[in-house]
């Protein structure tokens, strides 16, 4: 009997926190969201875009955000997080790594993320080349408690599986 090979799969997780900050522009899993603030970093702060970098990257074995792109490094000054989880997708991609789907969370008091989560899904999907409907995208308040609470923080959680891609066989 030809025994299959079991399919290989693993999870990961992410979180990330910024400061928000004036002059700014609020970027929020890849797409600009109007509000008076942006978020403090040395890119551009996207904390639901590093949250799921950090759980694809866990979910791989392969370290942090942090590995790729340290914050010492001129070269991510300002950085485009889409750019940054695309060059990810590739080395995971090159690690024979399919990603099956992400969950974030954005935790935030404001502004509403609603009208956005549409185009947030598709911005994460499509820089992951997975379906729309393998990408979810949640936006909570923390009632009002600690530092997110008083709007001078935002912060995201996420969570990706992987699945090893099947070798071929002659
Ligand atoms: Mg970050």
């Amino acid at each position: 009997m030809i025994e299959e090979p079991k399919a290989e799969y693993r999870a990961g997780i992410g979180t990330d926190i910024h400061r928000v900050a004036e002059g700014r522009r609020l970027m929020l899993c890849g797409v600009h969201v109007p509000y008076p603030a942006g978020l403090a970093g040395h890119s551009d702060g996207d904390v639901g875009l590093h949250a799921v970098i950090d759980a694809l990257l866990g979910a791989a074995g392969m370290g942090d955000i942090g590995t790729f792109f340290p914050d010492t490094d001129p070269r991510w000054k300002d950085a485009d997080s889409k750019e940054l989880l695309f060059i990810i997708k590739e080395q995971l991609e090159a690690k024979q790594w399919d990603v099956v789907n992400v969950d974030v969370i954005v935790h935030t008091e404001e502004p509403k993320l609603a009208p956005v989560r549409g185009q947030m899904k598709r911005c994460v999907a499509g820089l992951l080349g997975i379906d729309f409907a393998a990408v979810n995208v949640k936006a909570k308040t923390n009632e009002g408690l600690g530092e997110i609470g008083a709007g001078q923080a935002m912060a995201a959680t996420a969570t990706a599986l992987l699945k090893k891609k099947r070798r071929r066989t002659l």
